[in-house]
């Protein structure tokens, strides 16, 4: 038996969450059984443990959006037992049971073999967020980045958190826009050469143009943010949008596109194919300082996931929430 977090539904479609025990035949069909080490918080999992249960398929679950671990039996000959891996995406932890667990069953296809010079731990420092933010970082190489700062929005949070360090490693300046001024000391220990107050950007005038001011951006929030951004990124710079943290509309118009050629990159960690997923996780173990990911570890257990995934929702981690399921 194993500990896990599960997720329950009763008869009147209130969910609850609680750490129980589980035995491997409880687990989902899959190819590849992980001793699962680290699981982190992401803002999906905030909605999946939460009431109403957000975007969970069936009952009951356990969620918990990616894992690192040790492969500890696998019917598929590209793993073997004993190699590390990582999982993001797939639906894990929404459809098929994620790494909230000691163990998880998954299909060999969703998972990619650690890159060497990461720990599990720092895989999952990194995490779904990370990922994504390493996704969106690429995009905007893609498409070329401007001279001049990169913005990033929710900076505090995951996704921005190491968006902010690896476009700094880069050798970018980057301006860190965030809603929670005391975090400033910590995003200029991330590489932040600039702190942008989250009004500086909601509150300017609705012109659709604003003065050219951001070689490019990744944002993390959406909504009335992104919407005030556009009119500012530099002609022929791009927008990475990866999130909705701020409000899933888009109140904007079409000019920045059209009078600025500005490009919306849209981001999805979801469905990535094994070579890109691949190529982001060695650029991460590459070009993401590992001094820099240490301060942004916020540890927790099993136990503690219920109220973390309250936090998530309303804005307040910083960094990133690792989950040790072995503590
Ligand atoms: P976090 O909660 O860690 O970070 C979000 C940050 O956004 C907060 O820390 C806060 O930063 C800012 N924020 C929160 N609420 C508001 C608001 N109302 N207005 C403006 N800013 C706000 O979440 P993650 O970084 O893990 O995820 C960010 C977004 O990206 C989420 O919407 C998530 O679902 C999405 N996402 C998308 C993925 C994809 O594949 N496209 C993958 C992973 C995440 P601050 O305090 O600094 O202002």
């Amino acid at each position: 038996m194993f500990k896990a977090l599960m997720v329950n539904k009763d008869d009147e479609g209130k969910t609850s969450a609680a750490v129980t025990e589980i035995g491997l035949d409880d687990l989902p069909e899959g190819d590849v059984t992980v001793a699962v080490e680290y699981s982190t918080v992401n803002y999906k999992d905030g909605l999946c443990i939460g009431p109403g249960g957000g975007l969970v398929r069936n009952y009951p679950h356990v969620p918990g959006i990616d894992f690192a671990g040790t492969v500890e039996a696998s019917d598929d000959a590209r793993y073997k037992p004993g190699d590390k891996v990582v999982l993001t995406g797939w639906r894990v932890g929404e459809v098929h049971w994620g790494g909230y667990a000691q163990k998880a069953r998954v299909k060999a296809d969703w998972l990619v073999p650690l890159p060497d010079g990461l720990s599990t731990q720092q895989a999952m420092a990194v995490g779904t967020a990370g990922f994504t933010a390493m996704l969106a970082v690429m995009a905007l190489e893609d498409h070329g980045i401007k001279d001049g700062p990169v913005l990033v929005t929710g900076a505090a949070g995951g996704v921005g958190s190491v968006a902010t360090a690896i476009l700094a490693h880069l050798g970018h300046e980057v301006a860190a826009v965030t809603g929670r001024p005391e975090t400033a000391e910590y995003l200029k220990g991330l590489g932040a050469t600039q702190i942008v107050a989250r009004e500086e950007i909601n509150e300017t005038t609705k012109r659709p143009l604003e003065a050219e001011a951001w070689g490019g951006c990744v944002d993390a929030v959406g909504g009335e943010m992104l919407a005030r951004l556009l009119g500012q990124i530099k002609y022929g710079g791009s927008v990475a949008a990866v999130g909705l943290a701020g409000g899933a509309g888009l109140p904007a118009t079409v000019i920045p596109f059209l009078l600025r050629g500005v490009n919306l990159l849209g981001i999805d960690s979801v469905m990535q194919p094994y070579d890109n997923r691949v190529r982001a996780w060695n650029r991460i173990a590459s070009d993401l300082p590992m001094d820099k990911l240490e301060t942004m570890i916020q540890p927790a257990t099993l136990a503690d996931l219920p109220q973390l995934g309250k936090d998530i929702l309303k804005g307040q981690v910083k960094g990133r929430v690792v989950v040790d399921v072995n503590a």
